[in-house]
């Protein structure tokens, strides 16, 4: 779910980029029951998750992607809900200012996006690293808060990636359904990859409706292709990059889907076809000489 607001609050700094890898590839909430109800407060939240902790992928083995760096950026976080001071934080998205991020949204049981997207993610980290892509995270937990969205961007940015994917489920109106695709509008920042990142848009929608049972949106955008020049993520990015709502929660029979670990491995499968037919039609693919956006 991707809205803006703006709280003048602090800007804080982050420290580093996180880099991914297969190795022990953990799929917290696989296993979330649909009885589990509300979250409760966490006991050992206090950092930021780009303060988490991971070492760098080393151990690809060689593949198709071999040389390729993916950005994979999972949305929200499992514990922004906690620091609502941190993300409401007001940051500059590349054309006015937003919130460093928000808690995203979730679906009638307490299922929540965060967790969606960052098992999507891990399934699709795994599925690029065992291809020998290099891939590059926004965040390797679900436990933590943050990184606000500028930082995400900046991770992907700095990485030099080929071609990065945001994963999110929609918070839409209770009887809509299906997928979206959000894409960047030329920010002066990104000017360079909005036809590279409208490829990826075309390649991720037929991937989804081939390799999953989610129908294209028939309550946002036209087609499932919505343009947004009201994100940090897409106005401050440097290499082709789209955010995809993945469904809509609220949607009963849209978050019977989001909720279920094979759908979750189905819409992974879809991202990663997508970038691979990306990866193989794209003809522009951005220099990995890192790019400082902020
Ligand atoms: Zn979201």
């Amino acid at each position: 779910m991707l809205f803006a607001m703006a709280h003048p609050v602090t800007r804080r700094t982050l420290l580093r980029a996180l880099v991914g890898t297969a190795a022990g590839v953990g799929l917290a909430g696989a296993t979330w029951s649909a009885t589990r109800g509300r979250r409760t407060p966490s006991k050992t939240a206090g950092a930021p998750s780009t303060h988490s902790g991971t070492t760098a992928s080393s151990t690809a083995p060689p593949g198709p992607l071999t040389g390729i760096v993916v950005g994979i950026d999972p949305g929200h976080n499992g514990d922004n809900w906690e620091h609502t001071s941190y993300i409401n934080q007001s940051v500059w998205n590349g054309r006015e200012e937003e919130t460093c991020d928000t808690t995203g949204t979730q679906e009638a049981n307490g299922y929540t996006e965060a967790q969606f997207a960052f098992n999507v993610a891990q399934y699709l980290a795994a599925t690029l690293q065992a291809q020998g892509a290099t891939v590059v995270l926004t965040r390797t937990t679900n436990s933590g808060y943050g990184p606000c969205i500028t930082e995400r961007a900046g991770i992907v940015n700095n990485a030099g990636a080929h071609v990065a994917v945001s994963i999110h489920a929609d918070g839409g109106p209770v009887d809509g359904r299906g997928f979206s695709i959000l894409e960047p509008v030329a920010s002066g920042v990104n000017d360079a990859v909005i036809s590279a990142s409208q490829l990826l848009g075309e390649h991720v929608r037929s991937a989804f409706l081939s390799e999953t049972p989610m129908p294209v949106s028939d309550y946002y955008g036209v087609n499932g292709i919505v343009p947004r020049d009201d994100l940090g993520g897409l106005n401050l990015t440097t290499v082709p990059k789209v955010m995809v709502e993945c469904g809509n929660m609220p949607n009963p029979t849209d978050a019977a889907l989001l909720i279920d670990p094979g759908f979750q491995q189905q819409a992974a499968a879809a991202l990663a076809k997508a970038i691979t037919a990306f990866l193989a039609t794209s003809s522009d693919h951005p220099s990995k000489t890192p790019v400082t956006t902020t």
